[in-house]
């Protein structure tokens, strides 16, 4: 079914063929007709599904149906979003859909200067695309103000309450007009998710695309057993193989993610490091550099992985394995986006085996085993205490283990999973 037959105006219409987009992805699909209509949404649904145009589209098409002045910081449209990754990246939706419709849009968030974006909102905006912190600032000093709201998004609400943004979502939820279109979006479905639903949409359609099983069809799986000792020179040995070519890899704390950018230096492999310890100027250009090829390799932790939107990465690489089965998903959602193919390996050490259990019954799939030379029997068949982290010791961090022998080769076989399991 093409775009037309969903009744996108011309303008929009014209902006999506620029971009080459002449499908909707199902939750384009499933989503505009019921946002057109003025209906209350709640949407399930993961990045890379073509979530955000699902909402921009048909929000630009109402909002255009009625011409309006805007006064300075008095947006029509609101967007709020957990990251500022993600934040500027909806705005340049806003703009690339929108480029052929006349309104004023902009994105603001905390870690750079509060004066370009009160610029911005003195000139007027039409839709603002907004992290919590700086909003309520920006509310509190008197430079915006939220009573011209007639569309209010709340985008990827999970990780926004995983952040601990609750209140602040509260705060800036009372500050609408009672009258107005609400759409909400969570990658996945909870119970605390439902409560904050309810409290944001009146009488929403419920709509939810790709369920955990399935979403992630078009990316390989692959898991690696590994002692925590060998972790970095299996991924060294992975990392020469020419088809890792764009490789994002997820390490559990930032300290991690510091340490493994710094030692993929050492061996060679142009790669960064990107994380909340990190200001934006700093992750702005690690992720440019990435986007134009300059690194094979970004390391990042899960929140500062949030939003980034890099097309054709080949590879995610969970290094450490995350701790909640969801992160799992919006970990390896980052490859195979929009129908291309994607590959995601897995290392999993003993002290993980129990990470990789939730995530196997939370996706309801076996991830395939990968063959290699440093396979840990240890870990695969770790159970009870051996399968879990060991408790912290207070006040010290976990040292990890030293890499050595570096020029070791790679897995024994790239692309022969084993049938062992
Ligand atoms: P999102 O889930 O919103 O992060 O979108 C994932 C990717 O899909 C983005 O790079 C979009 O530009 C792209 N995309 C969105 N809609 C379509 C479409 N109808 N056809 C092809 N790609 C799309």
């Amino acid at each position: 079914m093409p775009f037309e037959n969903l009744n996108i105006t011309e303008p929009l219409q014209r902006a999506l063929a620029k971009e080459g987009y002449s499908t909707p992805t199902p939750i384009q699909a499933q989503a505009i007709p019921h946002i057109l209509k003025g209906e209350d949404m709640m949407g399930i649904a993961q990045t890379g599904t073509g979530k955000t145009a699902a909402f921009v589209l048909p929000v630009l098409q109402r909002m255009a149906q009625e011409q309006k002045v805007t006064a300075p910081g008095v947006p029509r449209v609101l967007v709020l979003a957990p990251t500022r990754e993600l934040a500027a990246q909806i705005d340049q939706s806003f703009a690339t859909y929108g480029q052929f419709l006349r309104f004023r849009h902009t994105a603001i968030y905390g870690g750079v200067n509060q004066g370009p974006q009160v610029r911005a909102l003195s000139r007027g905006v039409d839709t603002l695309v907004a992290t919590p912190g700086r909003l309520l600032d920006l509310m509190d000093q008197g430079y915006i103000k939220l009573n011209g709201v007639e569309f209010f998004v709340l985008d990827e609400a999970d990780r926004m309450l995983d952040m601990g943004f609750a209140n602040d979502v509260r705060k800036i939820v009372s500050a609408l007009p009672k009258k107005r279109h609400s759409l909400f979006f969570a990658a996945t479905m909870s119970r605390q998710i439902g409560e904050l639903a309810g409290r944001l949409l009146s009488n929403p359609v419920r709509i939810e695309v790709a369920p955990q099983a399935t979403m992630v069809e078009s990316v390989e799986q692959r898991i690696f057993f590994v002692d925590q000792n060998n972790k970095d020179v299996l991924l060294l040995g992975l990392l020469k193989q020419k088809q890792l070519k764009r490789v994002l890899i997820f390490t559990r704390t930032k300290r991690r993610a510091d340490k493994l950018a710094l030692m993929l230096s050492k061996n060679r492999i142009r790669a960064n490091a990107i994380h909340g310890n990190k200001s934006q100027n700093q992750r702005t250009q690690a992720l440019n550099s990435f986007k134009m090829g300059r690194l094979q390799v970004l390391v990042a932790t899960d929140i500062a992985a949030r939003g980034i939107d890099v097309e054709d990465i080949s590879h995610v690489i969970n290094y450490d394995l995350p701790n909640e089965a969801e992160s799992y998903v919006h970990r390896i959602g980052r490859t195979g986006r929009a129908g291309a193919d994607g590959t995601a390996y897995s290392f999993c050490a003993a002290d993980e085996r129990n990470y990789l259990r939730e995530i196997e019954k939370l996706t309801r799939t076996r991830i395939e085993l990968m063959d290699h030379r440093y396979h840990s029997e240890h870990a695969k068949n770790a159970v009870g205490a051996a399968a879990k982290p060991a408790p912290k010791k207070s006040g010290r961090v976990p040292r990890s283990p030293r890499h050595n022998s570096v020029r070791r080769s790679g897995p024994r076989t790239s692309h022969n999973p084993s049938r062992r399991r």
